[in-house]
């Protein structure tokens, strides 16, 4: 570190878990920039102050965890189109008179879903869940031109409300909200899920849970992607295996969403040997490697 440092960091709530350091400063290392991240642990009721002081202190990017990704938004100065529509906003992007705010995680999500060779467009899509992520998931299923989306959540309100917004963007009829235990209404058919589990169940320590265990459901599934990453073999996985489809964790949505953060912020494009790379020292930090 010199006098020309850059430096990213992290604002939230705890911010201690966080692998974000060792995705940017593996990129850094990498790419050859004379850039540090660091966790910043800003209080309730601070993030104002935080976003005011790193735009002061000539701080380049920021990206933003719980609790603050909605909180932020009256704090910055632009907002990018899929952020606004989706109402939540986990990076920052230094601009002249302030910070734009984006939202990563989803086009993590989406960059991840490319690796593994698997599409959105033309897909029946289920989304177990309707909280903040799973929201977002539903916009982004629409926005990539699923056929039908189904948002299933243990308080059909919340699933009702994700699906009317949906439906109200981008077209009636698209989506469809059903209570956890409705779920049997999908299994006559022949159509067959992308199914995302953006629920908290199955997050350790209760790592032996799913939010719905009938195999009939997962056998409705070819694709499952269980957004939780730790542990990083969830019982949604295993049940969509178990019953002839294919599964995959959080982890990639995680290191794309810094991934796309680093090249926002810095203008380099991260090809997937550094992905790899990067990866590799996220999991270590995880001690899953
Ligand atoms: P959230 O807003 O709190 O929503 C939680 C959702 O889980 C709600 O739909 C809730 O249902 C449901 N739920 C919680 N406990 C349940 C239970 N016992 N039975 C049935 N349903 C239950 O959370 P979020 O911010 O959307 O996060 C959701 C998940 O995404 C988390 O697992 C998080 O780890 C993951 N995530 C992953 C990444 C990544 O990079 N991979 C990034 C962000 C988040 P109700 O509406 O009925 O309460």
């Amino acid at each position: 570190m010199d006098g020309y440092t850059r430096t990213c960091g992290l604002i939230g709530n705890p911010v201690e878990h966080t692998m974000s350091p060792a995705i940017h400063n593996t990129l850094a290392g990498e790419l050859g920039e004379n850039l540090v991240y660091v966790p910043f642990r800003v209080p309730a009721a601070g993030v104002g102050d935080a976003v005011r002081g790193a735009f002061a202190l000539n701080i380049l990017g920021l990206n933003v965890t719980v609790p603050y990704k909605s909180e932020v938004i009256p704090f910055l100065k632009e907002l990018d189109p899929l952020a606004a529509q989706i109402g939540a906003v986990n990076t920052l992007v230094r601009e002249p008179e302030g910070y734009k705010g984006y939202n990563t995680d989803m086009h993590g999500l989406y960059r991840a879903m490319c690796g593994d060779g698997v599409g959105i467009e033309g897909e029946n899509v289920l989304i177990l869940g309707a909280g903040g992520v799973a929201r977002a998931v539903a916009i982004l299923a629409a926005r990539y031109g699923a056929a039908r989306i189904v948002i299933l959540n243990r308080t059909l309100e919340k699933a009702q409300k994700v699906a009317e917004e949906v439906n109200r963007t981008f077209g009636p009829g698209l989506a469809q909200a059903l209570g956890a235990g409705a779920y049997a209404s999908l299994l006559p058919g022949e159509e067959k899920f992308l199914a995302i589990q953006a629920t908290n169940v199955g997050m350790f320590p209760r790592t032996e849970e799913a939010v719905i265990e009938d195999p009939g459901l997962y056998r409705k599934i070819h694709t499952g992607y269980d957004l939780i990453f730790n542990p990083p073999e969830t019982r949604f996985m295993t049940l969509v295996r178990e019953n002839g489809g294919r599964a995959f964790n959080g982890l990639k949505m995680l290191l794309y969403q810094g991934i796309i953060a680093h090249e926002l912020w810095t203008g380099a494009s991260v090809d997937e040997a550094l992905a790899e790379k990067a990866f590799t020292e996220m999991k270590r930090a995880m001690h899953l490697e």
